[in-house]
């Protein structure tokens, strides 16, 4: 039987039609379609600026350098990521620290930022950042986080890197309660430029120095110049920037995705409740589902029981993925990674995201899912759930 993979792009005729004319018209980069992907994915998320760069990894580095992240600052963000959310803050020099999850909406605590900030500002070590993650596509805690942000004098960078198109209270993902949402248009994400990225924020002044930033830090805006122009040639560097731009075949799939992007959520939450349904009698733990926000399902994420009869998560794991079907891990906590682990971190400094990691399951969603390839991924996991972990290598010898 065919392999089904954890997750896949969805490619319609249209986005292919709309790339290949990118390809016979006269700007590969630097056109008309970046400005127009941007206006519509602004439109959509009800924000006043939304700047696109060649991946979500790039707008977080940007966003970090744009909201003074530098030496001697401090960026925190929650252990169950992607790595990319700790990293854009080491790029720029500075420390990186961690606020452990709620094991319900597996996003970072809010209990646990509150007692954290007490004790920095007690010490005089408060953040400049905070990264909230909104992991599997579910808003984290905007609401409170923009209210200790307010009181203690830090900015939001959330990553929203799973959760295009999610809602929180009645808004979208990106509206405003963060400084900077940014989102990722990486191949298996929510909608796909096959690598992409975008910051969405109501800040003109924070947009314009991540244009600069994004483009070599050069402006060509008359206005903006400093010296008045000798004639139209005449661009000026004002500060240190990059080469992160989006190319317009890139802004050309990302606006017909964009076009897409409610069905492609309402497809992904028709079949994350089929999966609340088949699942619904066997020993696990479901995603959770909050009144006041609408996750964005990038991923399905069981908790596995533990302890005997139940097999370990590892062999659950192999014997999904012997039978076909492209079961995950997301994540392995950043703290516990070698290059965290050289900064000083150790396993169990944040149990709660270490007690989720050992439990965690991604089963396949995407899309294109067929009903009955997710029905095959359910009756595969009755399957592993019911085998008896296999005898020690000790107990056969004594047998
Ligand atoms: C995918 C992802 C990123 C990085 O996105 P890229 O576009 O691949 O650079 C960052 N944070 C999270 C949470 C992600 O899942």
């Amino acid at each position: 039987m065919k392999p089904i993979p954890y997750s896949r792009q969805s490619i319609s005729e249209d986005d292919i039609a709309a790339v290949s004319a990118v390809l016979r018209s006269d700007f590969l980069t630097q056109g008309g379609e970046l400005p127009r992907f941007e206006a519509a994915f602004a439109e959509a998320h009800q924000v006043a600026h939304a700047v696109a760069v060649s991946n979500a990894t790039a707008a977080l580095h940007l966003a970090c350098l744009a909201l003074g992240v530098g030496p001697g600052t401090r960026v925190w963000t929650s252990p169950i990521s992607f790595v990319a959310s700790a990293n854009c803050a080491r790029y720029c020099g500075a420390e990186v620290d961690f606020v452990d999850i709620d094991a319900h909406t597996r996003n970072l605590s809010v209990a646990s930022l509150r007692d954290k900030l007490q004790r920095a500002e007690r010490e005089g070590a408060l953040p400049r950042v905070l990264i909230p993650v909104d992991f599997a596509g579910l808003p984290a805690d905007l609401a409170e986080i923009r209210g200790l942000a307010d009181r203690y004098g830090f900015a939001i960078i959330e990553d929203a890197s799973h959760a295009t198109g999610a809602t929180y209270r009645g808004g979208p993902v990106g509206s405003g309660w963060a400084d900077a949402t940014v989102f990722s248009f990486h191949a298996v994400k929510i909608i796909t430029t096959g690598e992409g990225g975008l910051i969405a924020t109501q800040s003109a002044a924070l947009a314009n120095r991540l244009r600069a930033l994004r483009s070599h830090g050069i402006t060509r805006d008359p206005n903006a110049l400093q010296t008045p122009p000798e004639g139209e040639w005449v661009y000026e560097q004002q500060s240190l920037g990059y080469n992160l731009r989006m190319t317009e075949l890139q802004a050309a799939l990302g606006l017909s995705q964009l076009a897409r992007l409610p069905a492609l959520r309402a497809q992904r939450e028709r079949l994350a409740r089929r999966y609340d349904q088949l699942l619904a009698d066997l020993p696990l733990a479901c995603p959770a589902r909050l009144a006041d926000r609408c996750s964005a399902w990038h991923l399905y994420v069981v908790d596995l029981p533990s302890g005997a009869p139940w097999p370990g998560r590892a062999q659950v794991f192999a014997q999904m993925r012997a039978a076909g079907i492209g079961v995950n891990v997301h994540y392995i906590p950043i703290h516990t990674q070698p290059y965290y682990r050289a900064l000083g971190f150790e396993p169990g400094d944040y149990p709660v995201a270490e007690r989720y990691y050992a439990h965690a399951l991604t089963l396949p969603l995407y899309p294109d899912l067929a009903d009955d390839d997710q029905d095959r991924v359910v009756a595969a996991l009755r399957v592993a759930l019911q085998t008896q972990p296999v005898p020690s290598r000790a107990a056969a010898v004594l047998a």
